[in-house]
This record gives C-alpha cells, sequence and structure tokens, in this order.
C-alpha cells in the first residue's frame, strides 16, 4: 500500500483515496478527469443516437 500526503491535513493517507478521510481534501486525481471525459463522451453519443 502506498501513501500520499494530504496539503490539507498533512496526514499520509492511502494513494488510492480521491478524497482525505481525515479533512475532506479533495485530491486532484488524473482517474477523476478521465471519469469525467468519459461520462461527457457517453452523453455525448446518447445526444447523437437521439438526434
Ligand atoms: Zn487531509
Amino acid at each position: 500500500m502506498s501513501l500520499k500526503e494530504c496539503p490539507g491535513c498533512a496526514i499520509d493517507v492511502d494513494k488510492n483515496e480521491d478524497v482525505c478521510p481525515i479533512c475532506g481534501y479533495d485530491f486532484p486525481e488524473q482517474s477523476k478527469s478521465f471519469k469525467y471525459a468519459v461520462w461527457l463522451l457517453i452523453v455525448l453519443m446518447l445526444l447523437w443516437l437521439l438526434f
């Protein structure tokens, strides 16, 4: 298990955590923006299929 330091409370948290369990700091993960990009693509596909 790898750790990363939370900038909000300086506590080491699991690298897989998206949000710090101590202070609720939202880590800017690349996988997160990738998820948004996938959702955007799905929505665009649905719109394209409907019209
Ligand atoms: Zn924190």
